[in-house]
């Protein structure tokens, strides 16, 4: 694979603009497809060919890149009316960045294979920050050979690229990460929600413990954030529900005992019966101070 080959990106959320931004930087030929139409518009500008469905784009392309919501959407784009399954040529690569199932991913990658198209899952960790600044860490799932072919691709948009196993893995190693996120965000929220209701300079603690054991990606992004306020998303409430979701899914079937995650989960119900699914995942402190009846960082009054 070179630096020719045309690709196409199926997905231009918080994630998929910037990731697209930088495939076009490193030289790809890009062809997109958004469902909401006006999010091509700063694609078009950099000479990216915007599609009129996901079949449209996949057509001519070597690479197709999914990257929507949840498991019924990647169905959708990939399989559905007009779908990618439409307009993949032989030999093409699909990979999927969503975080999905692993069982859909091994279902959709068993269908792509019927038209002679690869899958690999290739979920992806580090935020929109990450994306913007092609840092991400992708953990892939799917055949050696296809992940060796399609590195140079990923290498455009990541920083740590690992392959985990086969098809489905990648995504099962995202969910492992997703469990050590909720759990490290709540951790963060109630650390913090201690030293507020205590009384102490939270600007200072957090000084204090972010060059200590306590320090963490959670801890130094998103506590930074609630200290001053700012709820938007890196990561929104509404997407972390998605793949509290997947991991509860995951426990279920193998019976596993995860308490502290099941605690996490039940507080981002929370948050969304409070209708903060557009929020980022830092609103976690927002359920925390309704309890408490405490204010953590900032001046401004809980929202
Ligand atoms: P987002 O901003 O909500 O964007 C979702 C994208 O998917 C939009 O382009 C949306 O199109 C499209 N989409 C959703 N359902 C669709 C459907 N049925 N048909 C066609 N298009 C559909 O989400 P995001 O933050 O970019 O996240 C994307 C994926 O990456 C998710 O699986 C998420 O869990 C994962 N992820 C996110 C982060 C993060 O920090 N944000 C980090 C790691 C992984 P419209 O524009 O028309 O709505």
């Amino acid at each position: 694979m070179n630096g020719k080959e045309t690709v196409a990106f199926i997905g231009l959320g918080i994630m998929g603009l910037p990731m697209s931004l930088n495939l076009i930087k490193a030289g790809y030929p890009l062809a997109v497809y958004n469902r909401t139409r006006s999010k091509t518009e700063a694609l078009a500008e950099q000479g990216a060919r915007v599609a009129g469905s996901p079949a449209e784009a996949a057509r001519g392309a070597s690479t197709v890149i999914v990257m929507v919501s949840d498991s019924p959407d990647v169905e959708e784009v990939v399989l559905g009316k007009g779908g990618v399954i439409e307009g993949v040529q032989e030999g093409a690569v699909v990979i999927d960045m969503s975080t999905i199932s692993p069982s859909v991913t091994r279902r959709v990658g068993a269908r792509l294979a019927g038209r002679g198209a690869a899958m690999l899952d290739a979920p992806v960790s580090g935020s929109s920050w990450a994306a913007a600044d092609g840092t991400l860490s992708i953990m892939v799932g799917g055949e050696p050979e296809v992940f060796e072919r399609s590195l140079p691709v990923l290498e455009a948009m990541g920083k740590r690229i690992i392959h985990i196993g086969p098809s489905g893995m990648g995504q099962v190693a995202k969910l492992v990460n997703q469990v050590m996120v909720a759990g490290t965000l709540a951790a963060v929220c109630e650390g913090l929600l201690l030293g507020a209701k205590a009384g102490v300079d939270l600007d200072k603690v957090f000084q204090a413990v972010t060059g200590g054991a306590a320090n963490s990606w959670q801890l130094e992004n998103l506590g930074s954030r609630i200290l001053k306020r700012d709820f938007d998303p890196g990561f929104s409430v509404k997407l972390m529900l998605k793949d509290q979701r997947l991991i509860n899914q995951a426990a279920e079937e193998m019976e596993l005992p995860m308490p502290a995650s099941a605690v996490a989960r039940q507080f981002f119900y929370l948050l969304g019966q409070r209708g903060l699914g557009e929020d980022g995942t830092q609103s976690y402190i927002k359920g925390l101070e309704e309890m408490a009846g405490v204010i953590v960082g900032g001046s401004a009054e809980p929202s």
